[in-house]
């Protein structure tokens, strides 16, 4: 048993939620000299902006908590999970223990960024060093650039240097028998209730990730059509870190080289978000913030409760709603919809996704919400105007994923379309065309 002002290391989970093949874990267990103890903190700062206390990720995210620290338990070690703000945590722990080094694995968003940077000069005032490694991404930001050290804003050229560097790298597995030794920290922690946290309990159900083999193998042809099991639906887990990146990029890297482009997207995004923070609020192109907006707040409420008439839209919705995940294929249709059918800014679209997705990603929101939106860095041309009934016949062609979200989509008690095709889209175009042109 550790006891207080002990010399100890801390790894610090975040996004990273796993004890195999996490990049800062096993490095601060190469230090053998101080036992290693893991610390989760619940960030009041996120924590207060979340605007219902039934949220589903943080109790998704006290249930992984819950897994981890028995497996912590199983090898004679515990989790200590903090609710406060990191730098009064990491405060208090400095007088409690000393405290050798603190080891994390890199964060790219805005807010992440500047929180470690508050950590990281609390901790240089103690003389302690933060130690922060990649292993959300396959690539941080930066290490794929062009030639004249720009970041790219284009995704194939990203996606060719990303290839080129990815058969180069030596493709360490970072797990080691070390957790098979006794020297993780057992501090016999008790994890706070989700009522501690402020929390209440909701329907969600954390299950470990399985890699879906054969979804992986036919995901070229079957990851357009929402009625079938089609993706991976791992994003999720990409998202908390249950699931290594690397080990997955590992197996998809050999089995199809269309579901490698779409984590080569997720690493593309979270680069833009890096080197273009001006995006969580403004379009990456700027003409494109003088686009005149409805914002029509009746019809935006029918979009966000799916009953605008267009089946395939609401059929997305009322799945996000439900589920919390929605279709990659629906999601692009009904961000289409709203921005340009609806002329609702995407903003408000994607901060209405940030409050709904299980896998809510900045980066990824924000880069597809500007990709529909027309605005983004590699983005839909704004002539492009997905025609969500076309969509449908093209990829639900028997309405089953339809009828599966739309029990009453035959009837007359379903909606009448919220607004005429041809008009709407005649209309974006025209608006569109104004903004980009003044
Ligand atoms: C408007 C809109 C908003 C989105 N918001 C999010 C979000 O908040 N979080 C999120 O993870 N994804 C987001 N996506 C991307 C994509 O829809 C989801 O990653 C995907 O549907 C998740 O399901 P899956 O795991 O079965 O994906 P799969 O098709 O199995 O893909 C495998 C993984 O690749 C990554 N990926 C796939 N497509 C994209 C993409 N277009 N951009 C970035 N990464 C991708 C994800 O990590 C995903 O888990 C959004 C897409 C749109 C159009």
């Amino acid at each position: 048993m550790q006891k207080e002002g002990q010399d100890i290391q801390v790894f610090w989970f975040r996004r990273d939620l796993r004890l195999t093949d996490n990049v800062g874990l096993y490095n601060a267990l190469q230090d053998k000299r101080y036992p290693v103890f893991p610390l989760f903190i619940f960030d009041t700062d996120i924590l207060s902006s979340l605007p219902s206390t039934y949220d589903k990720r943080v109790d998704y995210i006290h249930q992984i908590l819950t897994s981890l620290n028995q497996e912590l338990h199983q090898l004679g070690s515990s989790l200590m999970v903090e609710i406060g703000k990191p730098t009064e945590v990491f405060e208090k722990l400095t007088t409690q223990f000393t405290i050798k080094a603190v080891h994390t694995n890199s964060d790219y968003e805005p807010y992440a960024i500047q929180r470690d940077k508050e950590v990281r000069s609390l901790l240089h005032t103690k003389g302690i060093t933060l130690h922060t490694y990649t292993d959300q991404v396959i690539f941080a930001p930066g290490e794929v650039i062009k030639v004249d050290g720009s970041p790219y804003t284009i995704f194939t050229p990203f996606s060719k240097i990303w290839l080129r560097k990815y058969e180069q790298l030596p493709h360490q597995e970072y797990t080691t028998d070390a957790y098979k030794k006794n020297w993780l920290s057992t501090l016999a922690q008790e994890i706070p209730s989700l009522a501690k946290c402020g929390f209440k309990k909701t329907s969600i159900q954390y299950t470990p990730p399985s890699i879906p083999y054969s979804i992986i193998d036919n995901y070229t042809d079957t990851r357009n059509f929402p009625a079938i099991n089609g993706t991976s639906t791992l994003s999720i887990h990409l998202r908390f870190g249950t699931i290594s990146i690397r080990q997955l990029a590992r197996i998809a890297f050999t089995r199809n080289h269309t579901y490698v482009s779409e984590l080569i997207w997720r690493d593309f995004f979270m680069q833009i978000l890096y080197f273009f923070p001006h995006v969580q609020t403004n379009a990456f192109k700027p003409k494109y913030d003088a686009i005149e907006w409805r914002n029509d707040t009746a019809e935006f409420s029918r979009w966000c409760n799916g009953t605008t008439g267009y089946p395939l839209v609401d059929a997305g919705m009322r799945q996000l709603n439900e589920t919390g995940w929605m279709h990659n294929r629906v999601r692009m249709v009904v961000a289409s919809f709203l921005c340009k059918h609806l002329l609702v800014d995407w903003r408000w679209g994607e901060a209405y996704f940030a409050t709904k997705l299980m896998d809510y990603d900045l980066s990824a929101n924000n880069g597809n919400w500007q990709w529909a939106a027309g605005c983004g860095c590699d983005a839909a041309p704004y002539f492009r105007v997905f025609n969500p009934t076309e969509q449908a016949k093209k990829f639900d062609s028997n309405s089953e994923y339809i009828r599966q979200w739309i029990p009453e989509v035959d009837t007359n008690k379903y909606a009448t379309p919220i607004v005429e095709r041809t008009f709407a889209r005649n209309r974006a175009i025209e608006t569109y065309k104004k903004a980009i042109s003044g």
